[in-house]
């Protein structure tokens, strides 16, 4: 692969902050995973703040936020939150800026609604439910308990979640700082994903979506069996081509970076490599469990198993929607995947 990232500022330790262009604010805090860190942005906004993304709901966030609002914004006012999408790590605090500056949040509606269910536990949180689709995945009993232990420990990492939102859409432009911000929403990662450009500045706020180093996870849920979510991934790339090469990314993890369309490039290779192993493996009929050890070469321990799971069958089923393979349900209850002949 060609990529190689330009990362133009020193690493930045966490609760420093640094000005990476006018205006703009990097904040970087930790996160209690393996994914152990996140970039959160704060915004001039005339005589107020606007902050992009939260941080986990843990004390040392808010700690964090406390000692870099006194900083650089003299305290606050904090008038506008908006989040990129429902994950924890970037909407875990919303309910914290409303209680303390009567922030208003804005998000796209999916995500909100989204949050919401999440939060009602009324789906997603249904454990069992997402055993028995594992199971019917080909996962083993240690795999699938393992899970429900780790889901357990993590089931409320939100503060309290706002009930009103100001909803974003795609291509609404909004300002910000008295300049001109782009919407740009996309799929996989999360259903209605909000990255931010701005023209004047040449910066794309990416969150999750385009992320340097890393790949973003895109995961298929037990709420969606027949979702396509690596698809829609790939659609929201175009959404992104318009934009100049020398744009300066600030993405939700790792470091600021430019050559985002290398990147995208990249992304799309590293994708499409996991589809031609998993259509070659899938010759004789397989299970999502068996393909899994095909496309991730590091060991999958528990912690790691459901977003590889859910990653695997992101590609299986794109493979799937384009005819490539079928998915059939044998008398031994379990799901397999098999290449069209
Ligand atoms: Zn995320």
């Amino acid at each position: 692969m060609s990529y190689t990232p330009d990362y133009p500022f020193p690493k930045l330790e966490y609760g420093e902050t640094l000005e990476v262009a006018p205006g703009i604010h990097w904040v970087r805090m930790p996160l209690p995973f393996a994914l152990n860190h996140i970039n959160l942005w704060l915004l001039e906004d005339g005589d107020s703040w606007t902050v992009i993304d939260t941080g986990y709901n843990v004390e040392r966030s808010r700690e964090i936020w406390d000692d870099s609002l006194g900083k650089i914004a003299g305290g606050g006012p904090v008038d506008r939150l908006i989040c990129t999408h429902f994950h924890p790590d970037h909407l875990g605090l919303a309910g914290w800026f409303v209680e303390k500056f009567g922030t208003s949040l804005w998000m796209t509606y999916a995500e909100w609604l989204q949050a919401h269910v999440a939060v009602s536990e009324t789906v997603t949180h249904d454990f069992d439910r997402w055993v028995d689709f594992y199971r019917d995945n080909g996962a083993s009993e240690k795999m699938t308990l393992g899970f429900k232990e780790v889901r357990e420990a993590f089931r409320d990492p939100w503060y309290r979640l706002p009930e009103t939102v100001r909803r974003i859409q795609d291509n609404e432009v909004i300002t910000i700082g008295g300049r001109a911000w782009h919407i740009i929403t996309g799929g996989g990662h999360s259903h209605e994903h909000a990255s931010l450009w701005c023209p004047e500045l040449n910066v794309l706020i990416s969150g999750d979506q385009i992320l340097p180093r890393i790949s973003s996870n895109i995961s298929l849920w037990y709420t969606e069996p027949d979702g396509d979510p690596l698809r829609h991934y790939f659609e929201s790339f175009d959404k992104f081509r318009h934009i100049p090469e020398d744009v300066l990314v600030l993405p939700s993890h790792d470091y600021p970076f430019r050559g985002m369309h290398g990147r995208l490039d990249d992304l799309r290779a590293h994708h499409q490599e996991r589809l031609d192993v998993a259509l070659e493996f899938c010759a004789e009929p397989q299970t999502a469990a068996d393909v899994i050890p095909s496309l991730f070469t590091r060991e999958i321990g528990v912690f790691e198993f459901s977003f590889a799971m859910g990653e695997t069958l992101a590609h299986l089923n794109y493979l799937v929607t384009e005819g490539s393979l079928e998915r059939h349900m044998g008398d031994d209850g379990l799901i397999r995947y098999r290449r069209v002949a």
